[in-house]
């Protein structure tokens, strides 16, 4: 938890020097970033996954191996180098089984949504976001289409199981579900892993070359930041706000909806996101998971509506059931 002592240096950026393999690298930092958001930093700049770096510092023991230490809570100097130890993973076929994303979701209070949304610190995190990410088009961004935004582990594709074949993984409808929302929305993909495996189990998966649908972009964790609550600490979300920054002249809070398995990802923009029923246990759940067919008749339902932020996903099951006709004024 951040002392009010230490809020005068939670936004001021730091230049920190890391170490590994013989070389040096320079990332920028800032006292509110956690140590998973400097392990993705370094991660950018030297290939080497967040799981698989370890970082020693002077003075600072084991506090480097919680991902949740705030920056501001070490001794950090910039006169000081940071090392890392760790190995870049040559095989793309990595299962992010480590990833953040196994942890269970938890639910925060409407309040504290609000708050972490509305933090200056958050809203500067953004900002610094949008000014070192680059979303790279695959395709171009279409003139009146709304966006949809997709996370891909649990929501597209279980990757928790193993399978000879990974489309025996893959999420039923995928490619039909995407071939009727394209008529409607641009879609881009955004995972919490990295973009060599974004961009590989799109790939395995027929995403990236499907004749029916185009993908507008691909987003993986650097994209991400990373926010504080009061109950559940620190964590990462999506914040929808890079994307409308990079192309507002295309999507805006009023016409983005993004399915994820985790709530949280949603806080920086509660009222776009949508929370999906996780895919999991393919094998035995693949002959009756009809989660994409059904969200398919939403976001076709909702696709003419002007504002869709001003519904609740929440209730996006009764929405289609009752006939979008009665709640389109509500
Ligand atoms: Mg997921």
């Amino acid at each position: 938890m951040a002392s009010s002592s230490s809020s005068a240096i939670t936004t001021e950026e730091l230049t920190l020097t890391v170490k590994w393999s013989g070389k040096e690298y320079t990332v920028r930092v800032c006292g509110d970033d956690s140590i998973a958001e400097l392990k993705r930093r370094i991660s950018e700049v030297t290939n080497v996954l967040p799981k698989r770096q370890k970082l020693l510092y002077p003075k600072v023991g084991s506090k480097l191996s919680h991902d949740a230490t705030l920056l501001s809570q070490l001794p950090l100097k910039a006169s000081l180098k940071m090392t890392m130890i760790g190995t870049v993973e040559d095989d793309l076929l990595i299962d992010p089984v480590e990833s953040p994303e196994i942890l269970d979701d938890f639910e925060l209070g409407q309040e504290e949504v609000i708050d972490i949304k509305d933090k200056d610190v958050n809203k500067q995190k953004l900002r610094r976001r949008v000014e070192q990410y680059k979303i790279e088009t695959r395709n171009p961004c279409r003139k009146g289409k709304k966006l949809l935004v997709l996370d891909i582990d649990y929501t597209l594709f279980d990757h928790r199981s193993t399978a000879e074949n990974p489309l025996e993984l893959m999420r039923p409808y995928l490619h039909e579900f995407l071939t009727a929302a394209y008529a409607e929305y641009d879609i881009m993909i955004w995972s919490a892993t990295n973009m060599k495996w974004v961009e590989l189990k799109m790939a395995q998966l027929g995403v990236l070359d499907n004749t029916n649908y185009k993908i507008t972009a691909l987003l993986d964790h650097l994209a991400m930041i990373t926010v504080q609550s009061d109950t559940r600490g620190v964590f990462d979300c999506k914040p929808l706000g890079l994307i409308w920054a990079k192309f507002p002249e295309f999507y805006s809070s009023k016409n983005t909806i993004m399915f994820d398995d985790l709530r949280r990802n949603f806080v920086m923009n509660p009222q776009n996101g949508l929370t999906i029923r996780p895919f999991k246990k393919a094998h035995a759940n693949r002959s009756n998971d009809q989660e994409l067919m059904k969200l398919t008749q939403y976001l076709l339902a909702i696709a003419e509506l002007d504002d869709i932020s001003k519904l609740d996903h929440k209730h996006w099951e009764y929405y289609t059931e009752n006939g979008s006709k009665r709640r389109r004024h509500a």
